[in-house]
This record gives C-alpha cells, structure tokens and sequence, in this order.
C-alpha cells in the first residue's frame, strides 16, 4: 500500500483567506486515463456569451469575497464549465466555507481542472484567484494542455463590497473583505505578465 501523503498544514483563513495552502501541480502525475481524446473535433471557436473567451480557455476569475464573481459566471457559462472553490469544499468538508479544507479542496479543484483543460472544455474558476500563489497552479495546468488563459478582474469598491457581503446568506468576515481588496492592485500589476491571451475587467 502507497504512504498516505499527510495533509499540508493549512494556516488560520480568518486570517489568510483561500489561497496559501495551494499545492504545486506535481509534473509527473499522469492527468487522463489513456484512452481519453485530447479535444473533441467540434468544439465552436467561441463559447459562452463573453467575447474573446476561446471554447477551450480556462478562464480565471480574479476578486475579492463579495465582488460578484459567482453571479457573474452564472450569468455567461453553464453550471459544470464553473469550478468553485466553494463547491470543493463542500464536497470534501459539506461546507462550502470551511476554510481548514482548503488543501484537499483545492487538490479536488486542480484535479478537475486539468481533468477538462485535458479534454479541451472550457473551464472557469471561481475563486479569488488574488494571489500569484493561487493562479500560478493554473497556469501550469493551462500550459500543460497548450490551453489559452483568460483573466476577469472583478473590479469593486471595498464599500460596495462590503455592502454586498452583509446583504447576502453567507457573510465573511469585514476584515476578511477588506483585505482581499487590499490585494487586487498587486493582482492588477501582475496579470498583465502571467500570459493570459485576454485580461477583462468587470
Ligand atoms: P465569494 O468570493 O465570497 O464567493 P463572489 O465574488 O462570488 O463572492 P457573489 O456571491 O457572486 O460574490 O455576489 C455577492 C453578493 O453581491 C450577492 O448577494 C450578489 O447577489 C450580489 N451581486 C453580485 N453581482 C452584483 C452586481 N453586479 N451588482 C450588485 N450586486 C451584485
Ligand atoms: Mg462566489
């Protein structure tokens, strides 16, 4: 039997939300079964309803809790084309806020990823996305599969942000949002270097 890998330690997300415990893409790990086609004959050369968004991009959503990113990919993409971090950590922890998941759910996350990126299926995540740490896995991913990479920087006043997260079911902490706003100029400043064929802003 394989040694279990043990569970990298995942600090306090109250503190550091979503991203740092991110694990690099292993290079050596096969991502298809064998038998699997690369991408299918007729994919359209543009899919969803988003100009520039080629049919097998992985689009990257870039923004802080509360910024809209979820709406907004529900709006222009169909329900499996979006990978959320939320939805990771449900299905590892049946809690989509449980921030002590994130290591296994963000392996669940990648792991799907690189799952359709193989298959050539347009591909969005949805999570924050603010730090270098967080998109530099999916980039791999990306390259890996020859795949082009799509930004979408969600672009919200911290007071709309906040005004937005306490209407809504599930609230995150203030600090937490005014952080994650703190973070979206550095993103804005390294994007434009990290090879996306298209950086849009929302
Ligand atoms: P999180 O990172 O926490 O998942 P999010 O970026 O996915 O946040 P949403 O859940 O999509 O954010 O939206 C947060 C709240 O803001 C929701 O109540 C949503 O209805 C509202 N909202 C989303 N987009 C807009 C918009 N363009 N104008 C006003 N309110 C919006
Ligand atoms: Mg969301």
């Amino acid at each position: 039997m394989r040694a279990v890998p043990e569970v990298p330690a995942v600090p306090d997300m109250r503190a550091v939300p979503e991203v740092p415990a991110v694990p690099e893409v292993p290079a050596n790990v096969p991502e298809v079964a064998a038998n699997v086609p690369e991408v299918a004959a007729d994919v359209p050369e543009v899919a969803a309803d988003v100009p520039a968004v080629p049919a097998d991009a992985l689009v990257v959503l870039v923004g802080p809790a509360g910024a809209g990113k979820s709406t907004w990919a529900a709006e222009h993409f169909t329900p499996t084309q979006v990978v959320s971090s939320d939805a990771c950590r449900a299905m590892v922890a049946d809690d989509p806020t449980d921030q002590a998941a994130n290591g296994d759910a963000f392996r669940l996350l990648h792991a799907i990823v690189g799952a359709r990126l193989a298959r050539g299926r347009l591909t969005v995540v949805d999570a924050t996305n603010l730090q270098g740490a967080a998109r530099r896995p999916l980039r791999q991913l990306a390259a890996r599969h020859g795949r082009p990479m799509i930004a979408v920087v969600f672009q919200v006043p911290v007071e709309e942000l906040l005004r937005r997260n306490a209407a809504r079911e599930r609230v995150v902490p203030e600090d937490v949002v005014r952080w994650h706003a703190s973070l979206v100029p550095a993103a804005l400043a390294a994007l434009p270097g990290e090879g996306y064929a298209a950086i849009l802003e929302v």
